[in-house]
């Protein structure tokens, strides 16, 4: 089955091919964090989703170069630092390292690029004089450099803005703006005083970059002037992406991004997220309930991207108890599989259907929803078989091969197999030495020793099997 995403662009399910005339190499760029504060768990959500489309393309054998930008220089970051006084660089940097701190929690695979906005300036400037000289862009008597909107015809195409609502001409200097001023946007923000000691020289005058170049300057740098996936969440179709678009394709004359992907928002118990409700969590929120990364990454990823996800206590306690269904699963077959190798085993029956399951159930965009059904249903069935003692180990041994490689997409982690330490293997060999010297006196004092250190002995038809309490 073709692998299909629905493209923002068209509104489709569109078939996915690579640009790469090889078909090997795909480029995606995600937008990474404004850097002012720490990300809530809606940002993680958009981040865990991008992780799941990056994670399943290398399973499908792509070589994929992940770009994410990080965004050190925007409105909302110089209102901080003029409200607290704290230097740019210090508070950018902290939650650069907080963020980053979030994504290892969430068990998010480290982009092979992670650009900061305000190490492309130079890339930035280069960019916005492409424009000036193509004539799509123009100095305001107010210093800043404006995108003409009115000089690209393809302008709105992503949002589907038809012309009658754009107000060529009339200018938003603000980074986010609602569709009702719709007008030509800022480039480059000339300095004021609320600047404070911000800004940069150019050919324009001081000032600093606006939110939507940065983009556009980074993304081409690492991934080329065309490249196969741009993703973020739904909020940021229109303006980011749509002025991404426009100041990209006027300065290239060539196709920016093949395939652009959203996701939905995330509401707290039914509500959209806020402080003022008291439903706004932090991902640190989260964790210091006692909620660990593996549940919480679930709990993001369970529902489909492009469906609303309703976030509640309750998801992530099924979180929970979904994860402790799956790794008793996985513990058993590993103790059923015993030695055996998955290398020793040809074509056992079952995994081939269900790797194709799962398979035709993330190719169609993503639908991890209908991939982990699969995944419990097949659980459900081999919990039968397994209790009947009717999963031979080779098979048990080729089910965990294959659940490993659905792990490099699910990133859920396999659990660890209970390795006895040296001193409780020790005491169970001396138990079975007590037992067959017919000292079942010595053989009780060592099981009792082996309980106080939290292990239990269990004899089975294998011999005798150490386990965790
Ligand atoms: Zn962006």
């Amino acid at each position: 089955m073709p692998l299909r995403f629905f493209n923002t662009l068209s509104r489709n399910l569109d078939e996915f091919k690579p640009l790469d005339p090889a078909g090997k190499r795909v480029g995606i760029y995600t937008c990474g964090p404004t850097v002012y504060d720490f990300a809530h768990i809606g940002n993680f959500r958009a981040f865990t989703f991008e992780d799941l489309a990056r994670r399943y393309l290398a399973y499908r054998g792509y070589d994929v170069v992940h770009v994410m930008n990080i965004t050190d220089v925007e409105d909302k970051i110089i209102r901080t630092v003029r409200q607290t006084g704290e230097p740019l660089q210090q508070l950018t940097g902290r939650f650069t390292a907080a963020f980053l701190d979030d994504c290892r929690a969430l068990n998010l695979l480290p982009p092979h690029y992670v650009p900061r906005a305000t190490d492309h300036i130079p890339e930035m400037l280069a960019l916005i004089g492409a424009l000036m000289k193509k004539g799509v862009a123009y100095q305001a008597p107010d210093k800043s450099v404006y995108f003409s909107i009115a000089k690209f015809a393809r302008y709105g195409q992503l949002k589907k803005i038809d012309a009658g609502q754009m107000r060529p001409g009339e200018r938003v200097k603000l980074d986010e703006y609602e569709k009702e001023s719709l007008g030509d946007f800022a480039l480059w923000k000339a300095w004021d005083e609320a600047d404070g000691d911000i800004g940069w020289d150019s050919p324009w005058g001081r000032g600093r970059p606006g939110w939507h170049i940065e983009c556009s300057a980074m993304s081409m740098k690492y991934l080329g002037e065309s490249f196969d996936l741009h993703c973020g969440g739904e909020d940021l179709v229109f303006p980011h992406h749509e002025d991404e678009i426009a100041q990209s394709e006027a300065a290239t004359e060539k196709p920016f991004v093949r395939y652009w992907l959203h996701c939905a928002y995330l509401l707290v118990n039914g509500q959209k997220m806020s402080k003022r409700s008291g439903n706004f969590f932090t991902l640190r929120d989260l964790l210091a309930k006692g909620y660990t990364g593996r549940e919480l990454r679930y709990a993001l990823i369970a529902e489909h991207y492009r469906r609303q996800l309703n976030f509640t206590f309750e998801g992530v306690d099924g979180a929970r108890a979904s994860l402790a269904r799956m790794d008793e699963f996985l513990v058993k077959l590993r103790e059923v599989a015993g030695s055996v190798s998955a290398a020793t085993t040809t074509k056992p029956a079952g995994t081939p259907a269900l790797q194709a399951e799962f398979e035709a159930a993330l190719d169609e965009d993503l639908n991890i929803s209908s991939a982990l059904g699969v995944l419990f249903n097949f659980i459900r069935d081999t919990n039968k078989r397994l209790a009947e003692n009717a999963v031979p180990p080779a098979e048990a041994a080729a089910i965990l091969a294959t659940w490993q490689r659905f792990d490099t997409v699910l990133g859920f982690g396999m659990p660890q197999a209970q390795e006895a330490p040296a001193d409780v293997a020790a005491l169970a060999d001396q138990r079975q030495a007590a037992r067959k010297a017919k000292d079942f006196k010595r053989a009780d004092q060592i099981r009792d020793e082996l309980k106080a250190k939290g292990w239990v002995i269990e004899d089975t038809p294998k011999g005798p099997k150490l386990k965790r309490l």
